[in-house]
């Protein structure tokens, strides 16, 4: 709806669906859904939990979280001036709200986000919000409503938007062990990073008449694909259709119908087996601190490499990722393990080219090796799709993953994506929640992981492979919540700053070692690994042996606590400014 300028600027709407002119009163009683075509105007988030919590229940979560830039990010306008405006523009200090209270009766703890807030993009702080709302629902033993509107992860914040992926849908994973609801409402739109998280990971996906929930947003799609987007792409009905929602529930019946849920869920009862609340990571500390100094301190190259090229521009280094030449998985699969044995299909209709998978031995151990397959030929890319997994990559990652928890094998990831598939029938095929789930599931896979960025580590897709005890990243690989050119995009807006932007985003090893989102750098034989292709698999060889052994000894319970810890500090620290500190 928009206001009609002029005097009767706040008496008078004009509906975005019909265009008829109405009384903004009226509107507002009717639930801001147009009474002549039914069209649902979106709500900010203190109106959304006004229409959806009983009366007087609603008690605000009190957390406010200091304001951070932790990558002193600037586009044509420095984060911070963003930040304040969307501040003065709103009125909330986040773009979610988080709180308390009681639907039809029923308690439940509820984030809702709002998409005027900076697109309502998740970020630290939206992320560390609402994980301190599912873990005040897991304390209070109540179900957690997630009310999503979201462009996707915040560019601003580089890859530590990125994590909160993993740092959100760990608590869900938490609270789906002890066995409390947790229920999802989509609200339009839901995109990115969050609709390939927590908007999706849930117990229940409710859709939100009007509602469009997708991975890849259609502008993209369009761009990659060049071809129509069908009718009536990414609505709700479109993901009743295709299996990724439960219903779809229009706005004046979305209480009644939350109440008719909760009712059902388990209240108050303890827990089949009881989650601690996570400290900081004391734990993760102790396991580190006894480990070589390369594992402590991944930005100093070993002493016997020899003088270090001097420091490479990052749009350098993302060509440097990019390049043809560079070793692939399955190259690697030749000349780090032995003896791989490729494992194919989803079992549910497909088998992805673009991720392969399976057993192999390292030094003698048998690992579950899972990794994005690119190319060096044009051929080769097309017929793996450039490595950007489908849904069925995505599904098959995951069936491998949960084989090798079962058999007590190790899991390798291998990470080298764009991105996953932007798609039309990836999305059709539920593209957001199949990366969902992986994320999910290894927050909680109770067998030793490690992730090596091998050359790009391209966004959710990355994410997807990524969730690990150990992350590491080869010297010149990259590793992004966005691509550079996506990026300067929206932001300057022209693709030709993405060699600003891939600054702006520190995206290369040495910073984000320097966040903590990856623990070790694996150096590269000079220039580059394509230059030297065996040398630089002796040395990823050398560094996976280094870190996996250790975590073989470590009991599968203590590995998932402190795979948590790992993945939880990325919101709290950010409240003491502490990220990169370590
Ligand atoms: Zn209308």
């Amino acid at each position: 709806m928009t206001a009609v300028a002029g005097q009767e600027e706040q008496l008078w709407s004009r509906c975005a669906g019909c265009a008829s002119l109405l009384y903004r009163k009226r509107l507002r009683r009717n639930l801001d859904v147009c009474p002549e075509c039914g069209e649902h105007s979106r709500l900010g988030a203190p109106e959304r939990l006004r229409q959806l919590v009983d009366p007087g229940s609603l008690r605000l979560l009190p957390d406010r979280l200091p304001e951070a830039d932790p990558l002193n990010f600037v586009d044509v306008l420095p984060y911070p001036h963003r930040l304040s405006a969307a501040r003065a523009a709103t009125g909330l200090p986040e773009a979610v709200l988080c709180g308390t209270a009681t639907i039809g009766g029923h308690p439940a703890a509820l984030a809702v986000m709002d998409f005027r807030f900076l697109g309502g993009s998740l970020g630290a702080a939206v992320g560390e919000l609402i994980t301190r709302t599912a873990e005040r629902a897991l304390d209070d033993r109540v179900p957690l409503v997630l009310v999503t509107a979201s462009g996707g992860a915040r560019m601003q914040e580089g890859a530590l938007s990125l994590m909160q992926m993993a740092t959100v849908s760990q608590a869900i994973a938490a609270l789906r062990e002890a066995g409390l609801l947790t229920v999802s409402v989509l609200t339009d739109p839901t995109y990115g990073g969050v609709a390939a998280s927590f908007a999706t990971n849930t117990d229940l996906v409710i859709a939100e008449s009007g509602a469009r929930m997708g991975f890849a947003g259609p502008r993209v799609i369009r761009q990659v694909t060049g071809r129509a987007l069908p009718e009536g792409f990414q609505t709700a009905d479109f993901l009743l259709r295709h299996g990724q929602v439960d219903m779809v529930v229009q706005r004046r019946s979305l209480r009644g119908r939350l109440a008719a849920l909760l009712a059902a869920a388990r209240v108050g009862r303890p827990a089949r087996t009881p989650v601690p609340r996570q400290e900081p990571a004391r734990d993760h500390d102790r396991l580190t601190a006894g480990e070589p100094p390369l594992a402590t301190d991944g930005q100093r190259p070993p002493a016997d490499d020899g003088p270090q090229p001097a420091v490479r521009d990052a749009w350098d280094t993302v060509r440097t990722a990019r390049h043809p030449g560079r070793p692939t998985t399955l190259d690697y699969l030749d000349s780090v393990f032995d003896g791989f044995v490729e494992l194919h299909g989803d079992r549910l209709g497909g088998d992805c080219p673009a991720i392969v998978g399976g057993i192999a031995r390292l030094a003698g151990r048998h690992v579950m090796v899972i990794g994005h397959q690119k190319g060096h030929t044009t051929a080769d890319l097309v017929a793996r799709n450039f490595g950007m997994a489908s849904p069925a990559g995505h599904r098959k990652a995951l069936r491998l993953m949960r084989l090798a928890a079962r058999l007590g094998l190790p899991v390798v990831t291998l990470v080298d994506t764009p991105g996953a598939d932007p798609g039309i029938s990836a999305e059709e095929q539920g593209q957001a929640a199949a990366i969902a789930e992986n994320i999910l599931t290894l927050t909680v896979l109770p067998t030793p992981v490690v992730t090596v960025i091998t050359g790009e580590g391209g966004s959710g897709g990355a994410l997807a492979l990524g969730v690990a005890d150990r992350v590491l990243m080869l010297q010149h690989a990259v590793y992004s919540v966005i691509s550079p050119e996506g990026c300067a995009a929206i932001l300057w807006p022209d693709r030709s700053a993405a060699p600003q932007a891939a600054r702006a985003l520190r995206l290369t090893a040495p910073d984000l070692c320097r966040f903590g989102v990856v623990d070790e750098i694996v150096p590269e034989p000079a220039a580059a690994a394509h230059d030297d292709p065996a040398e630089t698999a002796r040395r990823l060889r050398a560094a996976l042996l280094a870190n996996l052994l250790p975590l073989l000894d470590v009991p599968p319970a203590m590995l998932v606590r402190l795979r948590r810890q790992r993945f939880r500090r990325f919101g709290a620290t950010r409240a003491g400014a502490q990220v990169g500190a370590r």
